[in-house]
């Protein structure tokens, strides 16, 4: 029993929130372009979420770019861009160990999480993500209940603060590819705020459905009116619940529904030689099936004789790109650590997807027409509650990682 009265404020990485007077969730939907929202909505498919433009707030924020899951998931539960917390990927070059790695490693996190500063305060703090890559991370220092819908079967006490989720929940373990695993994310969030009632409570889904449905198909409204039957739980059980997205998602296909690929590495290898520089792109983990590891997004490494400006120029010139940028203005204007970023940033656009050479990307598995994710074109999400904000600032340009912000010191 901890016999210490809560602190009226928690101050983490720069920015100060009250101490919740209830319970709070926070929802990041995977992939959450606003149209997915509208579109069911339209339908009648979310009453839930249709009931909140008289008692809620909708808000359209943006996401940090890359508009990628990882770089957002950490932006949102620390509150602040990659630039802060080092998470600006799945995968970089680690120039340091001269290889490709996953940066899904907690060693990589250069900031706290206010999930795990709220916890040390005294707070009951609960985790549920659909794949387990994001576990660790989300996870880091947090004294609570963490863990994944991919491996809720191996949930314990000691490592998860949790055990028997399986029974808790109601549910089996669901595909990793698959409308389920998403679907666990919301039970388990209903069930664990009717049991354990945790103060803070936040839920991230993965985008297997958004990959493959277009705002207003069936497999997408299907997806939202799930979704809103949860979250209407949620809210009956008396929590504020805010509702956002780590990135948007477009198709990225010609007319025909043909993947728009720049094989940039194919492309830079045929100028220079083979060896003279190296597209990273950081969308690539070990979940591809349902994108091929093609994304909107790339970072390229160039060596003597090639200059950055050269190539830069070079790139620039193809037709689907929307632009190329040097690190340091690429850091300045996506807030991303240097470190962790090419000597160029290259985003497509909203139709155009990023490879680096056409043999390394295994398109077989798309079963339809690409939709992806990564560039600028994606980086506009919703930003919603279930109560009123009273106080926002007016002309505030709102971040999908000002959820906690929105949560904790603006609703009433
Ligand atoms: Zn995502």
């Amino acid at each position: 029993m901890n016999a210490t009265p809560a602190p009226a404020r928690v101050t983490v990485n720069g920015r100060s929130y009250a101490w919740p007077r209830g319970p709070v969730v926070v929802v990041c939907v995977d992939g959450c372009e606003p149209d997915y929202l509208t579109q069911a909505i339209a339908a009648g498919r979310t009453p839930f979420l249709a009931s909140l433009r008289d008692r809620g707030t909708c808000l359209t924020a943006d996401s940090v770019v890359p508009s990628f899951t990882n770089p957002n998931n950490l932006s949102i539960v620390t509150g602040v861009p990659p630039a802060v917390h080092g998470i600006c990927g799945n995968y970089f070059w680690d120039r340091d160990a001269g290889a490709e790695v996953m940066m899904n490693d907690p060693k990589y996190l250069r900031a706290p999480t206010l999930l795990a500063a709220l916890a040390d305060a005294g707070a009951k703090v609960a985790v549920v993500t659909a794949k387990d890559k994001l576990r660790a991370l989300l996870g880091h220092r947090l004294s609570g209940i963490c863990f994944s819908s991919e491996k809720a079967a191996e949930a314990t006490k000691a490592t998860h603060g949790i055990d028997d989720v399986l029974a808790l929940v109601g549910l089996p373990v669901p595909s990793v590819y698959s409308a389920a695993l998403s679907e666990f994310v919301f039970a388990a969030g209903v069930k664990l705020l009717e049991r354990e009632r945790p103060d803070v409570t936040y839920l991230s889904t993965t985008d297997y459905v958004q990959h493959k449905a277009a705002p207003g198909i069936a497999a997408a409204n299907d997806f939202c009116a799930m979704m809103d039957g949860y979250l209407a739980r949620l809210d009956a059980l008396g929590a504020t619940v805010v509702v956002t997205a780590d990135h948007g998602m477009n198709a990225k296909t010609d007319a025909f529904g043909r993947p728009n690929v720049l094989y940039l590495q194919d492309l830079l290898d045929h100028a220079y030689g083979a060896g003279t520089t190296r597209v990273i792109l950081p969308i690539t983990d070990p979940y591809v099936v349902h994108h091929g590891a093609l994304g909107s997004f790339a970072t390229v490494y160039v060596s003597s004789p090639v200059t950055a400006a050269d190539a830069g120029a070079r790139i620039a010139a193809l037709p689907g790109i929307e632009e190329v940028l040097a690190r340091e203005d690429a850091c300045a204007r996506f807030e991303l650590p240097p470190d962790r970023v090419g000597d160029l940033v290259v985003v497509a656009e909203r139709l155009s997807v990023l490879g680096t050479s056409r043999e390394r990307h295994d398109l077989s598995g798309l079963d339809v027409p690409l939709r992806s994710h990564g560039g600028i074109s994606e980086q506009q999400v919703p930003l919603i509650a279930n109560r009123r904000a009273n106080t926002l600032p007016p002309g505030r340009r709102w971040r999908n990682f000002d959820a906690f912000d929105l949560a904790l010191n603006h609703l009433s």
